[in-house]
């Protein structure tokens, strides 16, 4: 697995682009800061630590499904929690150092937005945890057949 060094969250490289003033029109004041500043809501502060319902999850950014409720778990921590994306090119792994630490990003392969981040301390069988915020996605119930 090769992590992308960092690059800016409006790189030319994604396939969506907006400028500042359309990401701040479209989004809320919360979503803007998570997925374009890569901002972190506040543990249990989230609308979706704690949705178990049947749905997926799509980014706030540009509507792509990101995530499911199969792989949804609840890791205690107060952010939504998946064992792996919906597939592995929906999402980027991008080398973050800021705040002293050392980590794995995650944002949404297609517009930029940041997502969360990606630890080694998650459940079988990936052994992953997508530690997500709850301001960059969107939930999508299931609707029964
Ligand atoms: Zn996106």
């Amino acid at each position: 697995m090769s992590h992308n060094k960092p690059h800016a969250h409006d790189d030319p490289k994604y396939a969506v682009h907006k400028t500042d003033a359309e990401w701040r029109a479209e989004l809320d004041p919360m979503q803007y800061q998570v997925a374009r500043h890569a901002a972190t809501e506040r543990a249990f502060s989230g609308a979706y630590w704690d949705t178990f319902k049947p749905g997926q999850y799509d980014c706030v950014g540009c509507g792509t499904p990101l995530f499911t409720s199969d792989s949804k778990f609840d890791a205690g921590c107060g952010w939504p929690s998946y064992s792996q994306p919906i597939n592995s090119t929906v999402v980027e792994r991008v080398r973050d150092a800021s705040h002293g630490m050392v980590r794995v990003e995650v944002r949404c392969n297609h517009c930029g937005s940041h997502l969360g981040h990606v630890f080694n301390d998650g459940p079988t069988p990936t052994g992953e945890r997508f530690c997500i915020n709850s301001a960059a996605i969107a939930f999508k119930p299931k609707t029964q057949a």
